[in-house]
C-alpha cells in the first residue's frame, strides 16, 4: 500500500519535470531533445510512456517532423476527449525547429463522399531567432 504510493508520488515527479521541458521550450521536441535537458536521467521507455499519456490527456500533440522524428509540442486547447491542433507548424530549414502557428487553418473543399477529422500543414523558411542572426551579421 505505502509502496504504491511512493511509486505514485514519483511518476508525478517524473511526468512533472517532462512537463516542465515542454513548458520551458518555445520550439517541438524531439524524444532526444527532451532527454537531454531533463534535469535528472529517466530511462527512454519512461519517457515514452509519460509522452503518449500526456497525448492522450490531451496536453501534448506530435508532430512527424521532416526528419522523420516525432516531435512534441503542448496543446493549448484540447482536452483528454477531442484534439484541437488544426494549426499549421513552422519548421526553420536554418535550425530545424518547429513551432506551433497558433491561427487555426481553413478546411479545404474536399470532394464528396470525404470527411476531414483532422487536418495540418508545414511552412518552411527562416524562423525569427536565424532571421535576427543574419541581421546581427549584416550589423558587424
Ligand atoms: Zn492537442
Ligand atoms: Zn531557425
Ligand atoms: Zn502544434
Amino acid at each position: 500500500m505505502l509502496k504504491k504510493v511512493v511509486q505514485n508520488r514519483r511518476n508525478t515527479k517524473t511526468k512533472q519535470m517532462v512537463m516542465n521541458v515542454l513548458e520551458k521550450s518555445l520550439s517541438a521536441l524531439s524524444h532526444e531533445d527532451i532527454e537531454q535537458k531533463l534535469t535528472e536521467k529517466i530511462d527512454r521507455v519512461t519517457v515514452y510512456r509519460i509522452l503518449n499519456g500526456f497525448c492522450n490527456d490531451g496536453k501534448v500533440h506530435k508532430i512527424a517532423g521532416d526528419d522523420g522524428k516525432t516531435y512534441y509540442s503542448l496543446c493549448r486547447h484540447c482536452t483528454a476527449e477531442q484534439h484541437n491542433d488544426n494549426h499549421a507548424h513552422f519548421l526553420c530549414t536554418e535550425c530545424h525547429s518547429i513551432v506551433c502557428i497558433e491561427e487555426p487553418l481553413a478546411v479545404q473543399p474536399v470532394p464528396k463522399g470525404y470527411n476531414v477529422s483532422s487536418i495540418s500543414a508545414f511552412l518552411t523558411g527562416t524562423c525569427s531567432k536565424c532571421n535576427s542572426t543574419v541581421l546581427d551579421q549584416d550589423r558587424i
